[in-house]
């Protein structure tokens, strides 16, 4: 770190005062821009559905790119529709840092998911002009196309085309329940952009966003330092039995996938206990056939997700919950099909990137504590590409995806100015 570059008022240099010490966002600014956003889609229930390339959607990306233009940034828009507004630094041709998240909801989400981190990054910009701050590297506020993959059934869309871990044809090939198809909705509403996706040279990436659980609400912790995101995938079971009478067929003659169900259920909460806290299993989706209450069933069919943080523990738990299945079938001799049917590998963030996040916590004096992302983030695609980490601030009730998703004013603005510190750790200060 270049210690001059963070101080003000260089011809004084006995009286210099760190900027980081005195430079803060303008939470009022940020709050009532978050508030108007959330009138595109609004729900009745306090929510907002602004699903990706909606006329909705549309008009908060116009909304958006009319706020930063103001601010005085340059608008470019890729070939499939991420946003890339950018405030130039003192060097051109260096790589920018960029922050941003996403502007699309659920169908029934809230108004904080993705948009408070990318009207934070605004508000950065914003920060920057009213301290009359020039950055030697270039700052950009980016918009991701389609994170939530509801209406467009990819999670995550914009930032994996960009980072090559999509093929940009297949996101254009994606289809809603209507047939339209993501390559024409970009065209309709205006976002297919020019600029080629595999242009990337970035010095550092942040992305601000709710915690979207309970821990640092429970705990009472103002910030989470964001390392990593968790191993996550879902799993696909059928136990086929044999469909029999519920009276006349003794218990010990059966072939009830139930049965082997009651022994490996408890088996795998133990599993997650045993690797817990960080050990998750749910058991999201279950359905027997032929779901008559006098049949015993003759086909189970479930579904497990396993999460754990740790690589070494998340393949013990992937092994065990094989284990655990597939003994409890061979005991009572049922045929089972096990298969994995989506995978995420987790992410580890870069060390750099999180410290700059711990030295601006350290700066405000915020409590803290270091979390793993439970959810995927736009964050995890560009984290292959780049150095990046994440900063998390507490909801209401650790609830998201949901019409009361909540944070306050207050937590906003704690957010915010963490992540003001962190960019400025990065892209260095010239004047
Ligand atoms: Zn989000």
């Amino acid at each position: 770190m270049e210690e001059f570059l963070h101080f003000i008022g260089r011809n004084c240099s006995q009286h210099m005062i760190p900027l980081t010490n005195t430079i803060r966002i303008n939470p009022e600014r940020l709050w009532s821009r978050i508030m108007e956003m959330a009138q595109f889609g609004a729900t009745p229930a306090g929510g907002c559905n602004r699903q990706a390339l909606t006329d909705a959607d549309k008009a908060g990306r116009d909304l958006f790119i009319r706020w930063c233009r103001e601010a005085g940034c340059d608008i470019r828009i890729d070939e499939i529709g991420n946003i890339f507004a950018r405030r130039p630094g003192g060097e051109p041709d260096l790589p920018p840092v960029i922050t941003g998240s996403h502007l699309d909801t659920q169908p029934s989400g809230g108004k904080f998911d993705g948009i408070y981190g990318v009207l934070a990054g605004l508000e950065l910009v914003e920060t920057l002009n009213d301290a009359g701050v020039t950055t030697r590297h270039p700052l950009e506020i980016v918009v991701w196309t389609n994170e939530e993959g509801c209406r467009f059934d990819t999670a995550m869309m914009g930032s994996a085309v960009w980072s090559s871990a999509m093929d940009l044809d297949a996101a254009y090939a994606l289809v809603d329940c209507d047939g339209l198809s993501v390559q024409d909705e970009l065209r309709r509403t205006g976002y297919r952009g020019s600029r080629t996706t595999t242009d990337i040279s970035v010095h550092a990436a942040f992305e601000l966003h709710i915690e979207q659980g309970p821990v640092l609400e429970d705990e009472g912790k103002a910030i989470g330092v964001v390392t990593g995101v968790q191993h996550m995938s879902r799993h696909r079971i059928v136990i086929l039995g044999v469909e029999a009478h519920a009276g006349p067929t003794p218990m010990a003659l059966r072939k009830d996938p139930m049965m082997a169900l009651s022994i490996f259920l408890p088996q795998l909460y133990a599993l997650a206990a045993e690797y817990g806290p960080e050990g998750r299993v749910t058991f999201g989706f279950i359905q027997v056939e032929p779901g008559s209450p006098n049949t015993v069933p003759g086909c189970l069919e479930l579904t497990v997700d396993i999460r754990h943080p740790n690589a070494g523990n998340y393949q013990a738990m992937l092994e065990r919950y094989r284990e655990c299945v597939r003994a409890a079938c061979d005991s009572l001799g049922l045929s089972v099909e096990m298969a994995c049917v989506w995978e995420a590998p987790g992410v580890v963030f870069d060390s750099g990137c999180i410290d700059a996040v711990r030295q601006a916590v350290e700066t405000l004096g915020y409590s803290s504590r270091d979390i793993v992302s439970g959810a995927g983030h736009d964050a995890c695609n560009i984290s292959a590409v780049a150095p990046t980490s994440m900063i998390f601030v507490p909801c209401e009730n650790g609830l998201s995806h949901n019409e009361a998703e909540a944070i306050t004013p207050e937590q906003a603005e704690t957010g915010a100015n963490v992540l003001l510190l962190a960019v400025l750790e990065k892209v260095g200060i010239t004047g």
